[in-house]
């Protein structure tokens, strides 16, 4: 460990981010990262080849693959524990493999630096992941000062503002003190601060009551039109998933049991399970 900074993040943060904060600090790299590194250079944005992963006896993960291209937006959907999170954060490389290759605009993240990955991907974790001691603005900063970004707190006003949440107002503010679509809003700022080309969204919506869930993603589908970042997306509502994604990926105990597009899967499902999934959702 390079730093005192992770252990006092360890101390007041959920073990999740304290996980991704302490290995985006324990990168021996270097620590700026040139924007040009960063471009995309594949028109796949995101692949997962045969992806297996498992927890002692619990495979959450079963040979996946999946591809998303670039600036667009695919949707996860399952179950509870079929591995949707699991899938989202290898992308990240939060969740390593145990076999499989994972890529990221072609490069496998195996060889990619972590800074640089962290800021490329940009990520909302479930309930946000905001951490509850610190500033909206020091919360929002928090991917381009683990880089060692001067410009850290510049980029976290400008993403609020993009976020719907103006700096001035919102920036000095804790946590407890926005509601929760206001929290959701600075979740998304967090992860647009690095300037990423691909966004990893898990069930950013989930909390929120029905008005502000459709406020909240009427500003996600805006940022995607003006940013063009691309965007993976874990939601339990299928209907969700059908309005906002260009392809939709259905998760079954850790496996794809159908990707394709919205049009695709309702005029063909590919399995009884999957027909059933779109008919309790009430989508035909
Ligand atoms: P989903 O997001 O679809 O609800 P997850 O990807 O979180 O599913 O989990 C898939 C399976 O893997 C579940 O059975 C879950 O309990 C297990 N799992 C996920 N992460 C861990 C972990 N860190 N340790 C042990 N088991 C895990
Ligand atoms: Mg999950």
């Amino acid at each position: 460990m390079n730093s005192g900074g992770v252990g006092n993040l360890g101390r007041t943060i959920d073990g999740v981010y304290a996980s991704f904060a302490a290995s985006v600090m324990n990168n021996s790299a270097p620590l700026t990262v040139p924007h040009e590194a960063r471009m995309p250079t594949s028109s796949t944005a995101l692949e997962a080849r045969d992806v297996r992963k498992a927890y002692g006896p619990t495979v959450a993960l079963d040979g996946v693959s999946l591809t998303v291209e670039r600036g667009s937006c695919t949707a996860l959907v399952g179950e509870s524990g079929s591995g949707k999170t699991t899938l989202l954060r290898c992308f990240n490389a939060m969740v390593v493999p145990d076999e499989g290759v994972v890529r990221v605009a072609g490069e496998d993240v195996r060889g990619t630096d972590s800074v640089g990955l962290r800021r490329s991907v940009g990520y909302v974790q479930q309930e946000g992941g905001l951490l509850p001691h610190w500033t909206i603005l020091r919360n929002v900063s928090l991917v381009p000062w683990l880089a060692n970004d001067p410009d850290a707190p510049d980029r976290a006003r400008r993403a609020l503002d993009l976020a719907g949440l103006p700096p001035d107002e919102f920036g000095g503010r804790w946590p407890r003190e926005l509601s929760g679509g206001q929290r959701q809003r600075a979740a998304f700022a967090r992860a647009l601060a690095g300037e990423p080309d691909v966004v990893l969204l898990d069930e950013p919506f989930g909390a929120l009551d029905a008005i502000t869930r459709v406020d909240v993603q009427r500003t996600f589908a805006s940022l995607r039109a003006k940013l063009g970042f691309t965007v993976l997306l874990v939601t339990h509502d299928l209907r969700e998933a059908f309005d906002l994604s260009d392809q939709v990926a259905v998760m079954r105990a850790g496996r794809a049991e159908q990707i394709g597009d919205p049009d695709a899967l309702r005029a063909d499902a590919d399995t009884a399970y999957v027909a059933e999934l779109l008919d309790k959702a009430g989508i035909s």
